[in-house]
């Protein structure tokens, strides 16, 4: 993997560029360790990570040299697929989460970037979405969609030129944000892609939320994968300063299986196993636990009348 080729960035919320950037974490790269893996979604979290600095401006914490688009577009490409019934779990999370903002907006065409096999996709079509459509840059996660959902999915990395403009209702971006180069470029071609009165939803992890900073250098936030960390301030700063109004950015539960939530524990791997053979054989690795972990719901619409 040629994630060597890397160079200097400013904030990639707002250009602003530390006299004395504040870093919120040390490198910590082991290149053995690094494998297709390390660049799947809902993996077993592995604590390595890039340099990352924090902005003083917009609160973002991003990383400051990271690897080229190119050798990133290249690692998502190849990364392994992994789980299903997370993905169910997690749809059906933030449809929860965001169905204040789906009943304010018309229910005509809606786009997914980062879309996996279109979970999310199958939710917003019973939701009442005419049209559906899904980027996804992993060739695992489309192999692994069903049929029907395939022909929803286009694979590749997002590019807006891609799409007419004004031609959504609807664009999601959900566990994604954190992986790209460059999130301004995302919100702002979603804004253009978007009709007036259509919305932008987005999740991401939240680094300030308690959780999170309990965990500390253990969260699977922490992650090679991540190029920048937001809080609700920084996501509601990247919605504002790429045209959004009515920016909100709200704490959500994840509703997921007991067994999940122990494989994300920042437990010892014996320990894990022990307490999953347990899940297992008691059935209750099966039921299903609300929390909120720190992940947050964003939301902001392009001003006008649909
Ligand atoms: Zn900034």
């Amino acid at each position: 993997m040629q994630l060597d080729d890397r160079h200097d960035r400013p904030c990639p919320i707002c250009q602003n560029v530390p006299a004395q950037p504040e870093i919120f974490l040390e490198e910590r790269i082991d290149p053995g360790k690094l494998t297709e893996f390390s660049f799947s979604s809902r993996k077993e979290p592995e604590h390595l990570c890039y340099q990352m600095v924090r902005c003083p401006v917009c609160d973002l914490v991003y990383v400051d040299r990271p690897p080229s688009q190119g050798a990133l577009a290249n690692a998502y490409h190849t990364a392994d697929y992994d789980s299903s019934e997370e993905a169910n779990d997690a749809a059906l999370s933030y449809i929860r989460a965001f169905t204040p903002a789906l009943s304010r907006i018309q229910k005509g065409a809606a786009l997914e970037i980062g879309t996996g096999t279109g979970i999310f996709l199958e939710e917003l079509s019973r939701f009442g979405f005419r049209d559906v459509v899904g980027v996804e840059p992993s060739t695992a996660a489309i192999a692994a969609a069903p049929a029907h959902r395939q022909a929803w999915i286009r694979e590749g990395i997002f590019v807006g030129d891609d799409f007419p403009a004004e031609s959504f209702d609807l664009i999601c971006c959900f566990m994604t944000l954190e992986h790209v180069r460059d999130p301004r470029d995302i919100a702002e071609s979603a804004f253009r892609l978007l009709r007036p009165g259509g919305a932008f939803l987005a999740v991401t992890h939240d680094y300030r939320s308690i959780v999170n900073r309990l965990l500390g250098g253990r969260s699977p936030i922490i992650d090679i994968e991540h190029m920048q960390l937001f809080s609700r301030r920084s996501v509601s700063a990247l919605l504002e300063q790429s045209g959004y109004a009515n920016v909100e950015a709200r704490p959500f539960s994840n509703r997921y299986s007991i067994r999940y939530w122990n494989r994300l524990m920042p437990f010892p791997s014996g320990m894990k196993k022990s307490v999953n053979a347990a899940l297992n054989a008691t059935g209750l690795g099966r039921a299903k636990l609300s929390l909120n972990v720190g992940n947050t719901a964003a939301v902001g619409f392009k001003p006008g009348q649909p």
